[in-house]
């Protein structure tokens, strides 16, 4: 990569890369600009992998009925256009990993500490993120994983951390992805809790179901489509109940919900199904005044809101953010300590 040493002026957010529409911040725009040179308070990163996110890839696997050189095409065309991926179905991204190559001398390295050289994932969107991608080297559909050859800038006030040494760096990577998930169950989950998670077999609900099971008395019931997550979740001993259920029939959900909890219901209910519609059974699975979760990025809000507003559910709806003080290593950490996740990471995302 040619690098050129005369920078950009420092811009914390971004705000100089917005092409249109002018005004708005990274994330809202339709079109940034990735090019070089970066500002004197960026970061540019030479990127090796994508970790799409995951409603992102499957709305893009749709798309392109399932076709990998379709999709190769869709995403080449989707970055080259926005200079950013950022998908307009789904509004999502991603994150990445990749090595620093170059450090604009007024990046804040006193805060975030970080030389040439270092192997990072990024922890802010790819929705927002500057990219440019030379070469798709592969595309790995199963693990929503794109393998490319490009450039990525990250801005002054965006967060990344450094890849850890003791696992596969794709590990971390997808880990890294869903880091919040788990680092939210902590907060919101209270012992004796019943916790029910839809789309429980994916990467975030399985640490979110291994979380929640750290705090004493909690009963975790796991509801998935198909049969090799069920098969995946009915080994883990950290998962009480397994129900094997189509999250978009809300009826079906809630029965099977009934019959494992005996009409308890979920204390909280953790949405993390990467397909849209499915709002309405965690809603009906919830216990009055319990707290659903939805970290989906297929989530609507209106359906959400209005759908338990009409059937009288007092519930508390939360958006999951991304972002909890010191999730990375939170999540990082249960992949040290559980023998099974580190077993499930390992064989799914190296
Ligand atoms: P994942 O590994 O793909 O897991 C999604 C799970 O949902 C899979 O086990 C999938 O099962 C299951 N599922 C799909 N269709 C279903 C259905 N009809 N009924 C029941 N389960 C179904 O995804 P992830 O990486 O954990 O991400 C989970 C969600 O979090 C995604 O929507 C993603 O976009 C979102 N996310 C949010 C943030 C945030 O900041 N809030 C950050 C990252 C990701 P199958 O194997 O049967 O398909």
């Amino acid at each position: 990569m040619t690098q050129n040493k005369n920078f950009r002026t420092a811009d914390p957010l971004g705000i100089q890369r917005v092409v249109k529409p002018k005004g708005v911040l990274p994330q809202q725009a339709e079109t940034i600009d990735a090019s070089l040179p970066i500002a004197e308070d960026e970061l540019l990163i030479e990127v090796e992998s994508l970790n799409i996110d995951s409603a992102s890839f499957h709305q893009i696997s749709e798309a392109c009925g399932k076709d990998v050189a379709r999709m190769e095409k869709h995403i080449l065309d989707l970055v080259a256009n926005r200079g950013k991926h950022h998908n307009p179905v789904t509004g999502s991204g991603g994150m990445l990993i990749g090595k620093v190559v170059q450090v604009g001398p007024h990046f804040p390295v006193k805060e975030k500490p970080v030389r040439e050289g270092d192997r990072i994932a990024t922890l802010v969107s790819l929705s927002l993120t500057p990219l440019q991608i030379r070469k798709i080297k592969k595309i790995n559909p199963n693990i929503d994983r794109v393998d490319i050859e490009g450039h990525a800038i990250l801005f002054a006030s965006g967060i990344f951390a450094k890849l850890p040494e003791d696992m596969p760096e794709t590990v971390a990577l997808a880990v890294l992805d869903v880091a919040g998930a788990p680092a939210q169950t902590r907060q919101l989950v209270q012992p004796g809790q019943t916790v029910v998670v839809v789309g429980g077999g994916g990467k975030s609900g399985i640490l979110c179901l291994y979380e929640a099971k750290k705090k004493a008395g909690v009963r975790t019931v796991a509801i998935d489509y198909s049969q090799s997550a069920i098969d995946r979740l009915a080994q883990l001993p950290f998962v009480d109940e397994v129900i094997q259920a189509d999250a978009r029939n809300a009826v079906e959900v809630m029965e099977k919900v009934w019959a494992a909890t005996k009409g308890h219901m979920g204390d909280v209910v953790i949405n993390v199904a990467n397909i849209p519609e499915t709002e309405m059974s965690c809603v009906l699975s919830c216990a009055p005044k319990g707290i659903v979760y939805f970290f989906s990025m297929a989530t609507s809000f209106t359906r959400a809101a209005l759908g338990a507003e009409g059937v009288g559910a007092d519930v508390d709806l939360r958006i999951g953010n991304g972002y909890t003080e010191g999730h990375a290593d939170l999540a990082l950490d249960l992949i040290r300590e559980s023998e099974e996740l580190r077993q499930i990471f390992t064989e799914q995302y190296v």
